[in-house]
């Protein structure tokens, strides 16, 4: 039986109330995080898996291209330097190693929730298939490693190192590169490959710094204390503050290796199933070079309208658009709710893991063992119902008066949203620095280049379309980067600038394209909305959909003369 209206209204209602319930919580927005690791909370940057930090003497050399961060950002872009003739390349990196996010994020049960197929990038290139529907964690940090051996990326990098400043020297048409261990670089193409989401974050506890028992952020992971397996837990009692989509992953292993586990939650996350299966290797072997390339287009496009569906669509109104949107979108959840009810025994429980809010309003997670873990009678919700925990003391969170003692707690609260591409200081043509540019609205063409900022490259900030398989985009800007380096030097040109018309037609196609309905302001407040926080239209992604993003910058390249000032 069709529902009706008046049920999808009152759906609605009880989102608005939920979201509304949370942003009376923290009406301070992304101010109730912090990522400023200092002082008391410098244990939260240390990096477990790098080993010491062995003193080396300062560089000072010159570049030709240098990559700040070496996640996939610089290896997709390298790939594509390289293909182009480009020997002088240098990623400068925070940790040990490449990978990026995959180098980081190495807490149990991580894997990548786009198919692997999608979703590790250059498969072509690699002459490699991913090993099963969905890559894990160390399939893909070897994949990078991979990537950076084929082309040659180990030679120039230079590791546990942090650029702190990035100034233009217009004299020697250079940027020089101040970094946390003293270097001073000079290089002529400057690539912002820092991640999107790269900096990990804590709530802002009353009295987190004075917990004495043992703890560390999910991107951190200390295997010395649980045992590579986990097996130290075993006689541990275990707290996790965040359900999002690290700690679906994680959970389940927790709660079968900790003694006991609680689980703080806040808002509840989307579970849906996860197909997962072992790639098949006739199949892999079937596979005609291009293969991955044409499967990526294929998935852009999606499924084609058939006529009376395109019909049937231009008849309606922009209203009843939004409004069979919205109503599937309820349908979906509702049927989400329902997978909770029929996995999960207890029925209050199941009541506080339903999530009330629009599908995407929060990334949605898939998994087959996350809702079980709850029927353990060692793992136990602390269902904050949106507040949170707000006070931790020496012996572990507090909640509604009680008290949970913990020997390890665990904080799987996120990381901050990459705004602008830039960490650190970028000050450009006339000293001016990127940040304060940014200050009155970001100001970019197609979220890569920034006027005043000549050879300077963004990747995966705003005013760039979005897409949930992020290599994609991110393959899609190296290629474009690539080309425009390529340009400059085939035609003997020392720089590459945006000009000032070409960034103002992009802000205002980034305007145009935004703010179309008020589903941001309706969804629960998350990092994907900014926890509510009011934006200015500008300074956000592209939403005016990929293809036309991609359509955007073939046309950029296609006119360089009209939307680049080039420098001899
Ligand atoms: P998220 O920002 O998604 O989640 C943080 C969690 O911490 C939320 O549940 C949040 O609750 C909770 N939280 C924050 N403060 C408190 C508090 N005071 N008390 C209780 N709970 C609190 O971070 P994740 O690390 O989970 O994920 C980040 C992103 O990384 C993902 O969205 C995804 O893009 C990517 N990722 C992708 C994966 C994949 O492909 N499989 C796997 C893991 C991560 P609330 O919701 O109320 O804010």
């Amino acid at each position: 039986m069709k529902n009706t209206q008046t049920y999808y209204d009152e759906i609605k209602q009880k989102f608005a109330e939920e979201r509304d319930l949370r942003l009376h919580y923290r009406p301070e927005g992304t101010a109730q995080f912090t990522s400023d690791f200092t002082g008391e909370l410098a244990k939260y940057a240390l990096d477990p898996y790098g080993g010491e930090i062995v003193p080396r003497q300062p560089i000072v050399d010159t570049v030709e291209v240098l990559f700040i961060g070496g996640g996939f950002s610089a290896l997709l872009t390298s790939a594509r330097l390289r293909e182009r003739g480009v020997e002088s390349i240098r990623i400068v990196e925070r940790g040990a190693d490449v990978g990026g996010t995959w180098y980081w994020n190495r807490y149990p049960g991580v894997a990548c929730d786009v198919v692997s197929y999608d979703y590790l990038p250059l498969l072509d290139e690699m002459d490699y298939v991913p090993k099963d529907h969905y890559a894990k964690g160390p399939e893909i940090l070897a994949h990078c490693q991979a990537i950076a051996k084929k082309y040659d990326l180990y030679e120039l990098a230079v590791f546990q190192t942090t650029v702190t400043s990035t100034v233009w020297n217009s004299e020697e048409q250079m940027w020089h590169l101040e970094t946390n261990r003293g270097d001073h670089m000079k290089a002529r193409f400057v690539i912002c490959a820092n991640g999107t989401l790269a900096k990990p974050k804590l709530a802002r506890i009353d009295g987190l710094e004075s917990f004495k028992g043992h703890s560390f952020h999910t991107s951190q992971w200390d295997y010395d204390y649980t045992g590579d397996e986990l097996e130290n837990l075993e006689d541990k009692v275990v707290g996790i503050i965040g359900t999002g989509a690290t700690a679906v992953q994680a959970i389940p292993g927790l709660g079968e290796a900790s003694r006991e586990l609680y689980v703080f939650q806040r808002t509840p996350s989307s579970i849906d199933i996860r197909e997962d299966w072992p790639t098949d290797p006739n199949w892999a072997r079937s596979l005609k070079p291009g293969w991955q390339a044409k499967r990526r287009e294929r998935a852009l496009s999606g499924p084609p309208l058939t006529v009376e569906q395109k019909a049937a669509r231009d008849a309606m109104s922009a209203e009843e658009k939004i409004r069979l949107q919205e109503n599937a979108n309820i349908d979906y959840m509702m049927r989400i709710h329902r997978r909770i009810e029929a996995t999960v025994k207890d029925e209050a429980t199941a009541e506080a893991l339903k999530p009330w809010y629009m599908f995407m309003c929060k990334r949605p997670c898939f998994h087959n063992d996350y809702l079980p873990t709850f029927n353990r009678p060692n793992v136990h919700l602390v269902d904050t119902h949106g507040k949170g925990i707000t006070e931790i003391a020496e012996r572990g969170p507090l909640f509604a008066g009680k008290l949970y003692e913990l020997d390890l707690l665990i904080y799987a609260t996120g990381f901050e949203v990459q705004k602008t591409g830039i960490y650190n200081e970028i000050i450009g043509v006339d000293g001016l620095d990127l940040a304060d540019k940014y200050a009155t609205g970001v100001r970019t063409l197609l979220g890569v280049h920034s006027a005043g900022y000549p050879n300077l490259f963004i990747m995966g900030g705003y005013q760039a379309s979005f897409q949930f398989n992020l290599t994609y985009i991110l393959q899609m800007q190296g290629d474009h980067i690539a080309e425009c380096i390529a340009h400059t030097r085939s035609h003997g040109h020392k720089t590459i600038d945006a000009t000032q018309a070409a960034e103002e037609r992009w802000v205002q196609e980034v305007i145009a394209n935004r703010g179309k309905t008020t589903r941001n302001q309706d969804c629960t407040p998350g990092y994907y909305n900014f926890e509510g926080e009011h934006q200015r239209r500008q300074d956000g992604n592209y939403n005016g959909g990929v293809t036309k993003y991609l359509a955007h910058m073939k046309g950029v390249r296609e006119n360089m003369a009209e939307n680049f000032s080039f420098s001899q």
